[in-house]
């Protein structure tokens, strides 16, 4: 599939929405941009941890979904219960 879009005057662009529909994209996912030999390449953002792209919460380079950021929490907690 190749779609043609115009880049405006601050460089954004629109993914048209029946791209967005076939990738499961929706408004407010985070989108991650890779340049690859000379092109860009956009996928969405994953969890560090275990891959999800769901529930995410960025953290610096990365991103950690609320599963795994509420697995953190837990073990912190017992980290301290034990400690
Ligand atoms: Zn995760």
């Amino acid at each position: 599939m190749d779609i043609s879009v115009r880049l405006d005057e601050q460089g954004r662009l629109i993914v048209p929405a029946n791209v967005r529909g076939a990738l499961g994209w929706n408004s407010g996912d985070i989108i991650t941009v890779s340049l690859k030999e000379n092109r860009l390449v956009f996928h969405p953002r994953k969890c560090f941890l275990c891959g999800s792209e769901d529930n995410l919460t960025p953290i610096t380079a990365d991103a950690i979904c609320k599963t795994c950021l509420d697995g953190l929490g837990g073990a912190a907690h017992e980290e301290r219960s034990a400690g």
